[in-house]
């Protein structure tokens, strides 16, 4: 399996994909693009942005959105590309057009995926570690799961000096952590995980970033880890998700089993993650 995941496709100050070009145009390595662009509303436009980033250096751009019978575009493709944009979005359509497995299979049977953060997000096992609003409500939130964690693309490091009372995005993974038992890898805007032959390693350079990095990762239990080069550990990940009681119960849930549930998860030592 080959794949190539980005943060993000336009760094501060750079034209669309240009601060991964070379790693982009090395992983495609002259294979036509069959680009995805549901993330989007007009695939025709992100289409041309994407031809127009990547035709004058020799790859063959198509949208899938094009194509008479999407599956058998699929099936034919010689390599993927998953445009940003809206992550509920690109679900939702790409379960609604039932290209999800068919998808799946054929990246793990060896079609190169390449992702941008929204693209990225799908890799993953699940959609809930996005940072997109739920702008319409796909029949799940499983994803590709060609990797067995989450990710968080655009990764951003809560600024101290900032007056802004919301949730910063580690609070956000924190409250994810809470309910699911399932390592996240933050990507910090500039970097990328690329995946071949079993071994996982992030690469690129995070964009204003005083932090180690240039990856970070969230897991239950543990105090978030900055990560670089080599992460193929991440591959050996058990998932658990909705490992509290209210997310296993069914629609309903009885006062007794909610305050036991709470309990439990301050006995875990999360309840609050808007202490740290
Ligand atoms: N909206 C992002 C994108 O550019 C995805 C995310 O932030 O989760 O695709």
């Amino acid at each position: 399996m080959r794949l190539l995941l980005l943060s993000n496709s336009t760094n501060h100050a750079t034209g669309y994909l240009e601060h991964a070009l070379d790693t982009v145009l090395g992983f495609l390595d002259g294979a036509a693009l069959t680009f995805v662009p549901y993330a989007l509303a007009d695939h025709d436009a992100y289409t041309a942005k994407v031809a127009e980033a990547l035709t004058p250096h020799g790859t063959r751009v198509t949208g899938l959105h094009t194509a008479a019978d999407p599956l058998a575009a699929i099936a034919e493709a010689e390599a993927v590309f998953v445009g940003g944009g809206n992550t509920f979005r690109l679900l939702d359509t790409l379960q609604r057009l039932g290209l999800v497995a068919p998808l799946a299979a054929r990246v793990r049977e060896g079609l190169p995926y390449m992702g941008a953060s929204a693209g990225t997000n799908i890799a993953g096992l699940s959609i809930r570690t996005t940072n997109d609003m739920p702008i319409t409500q796909p029949a799940s939130f499983e994803a590709l799961a060609l990797v067995p964690f989450q990710l968080n693309p655009h990764f951003i490091d809560a600024d101290p000096t900032s007056t802004h009372r919301g949730e910063t995005r580690e609070q956000r993974l924190t409250e994810f952590l809470e309910v699911n038992d399932v390592p996240v890898l933050g990507l910090r805007e500039g970097t990328w995980l690329s995946v071949e032959d079993g071994t996982a390693v992030v690469g690129g350079a995070a964009v204003s970033s005083t932090a180690p990095g240039p990856a970070v990762v969230f897991a239950r239990g543990a105090a978030p880890r900055e990560v670089s080069g080599d992460v193929s550990d991440l591959l050996a990940t058990t998932p658990r998700f909705d490992v509290t009681a209210m997310s296993q119960a069914g629609p309903t849930m009885s006062l007794e089993a909610f305050r036991a549930d709470q309990e439990a998860a301050v006995d875990y030592g999360v309840s609050d993650p808007y202490e740290r």
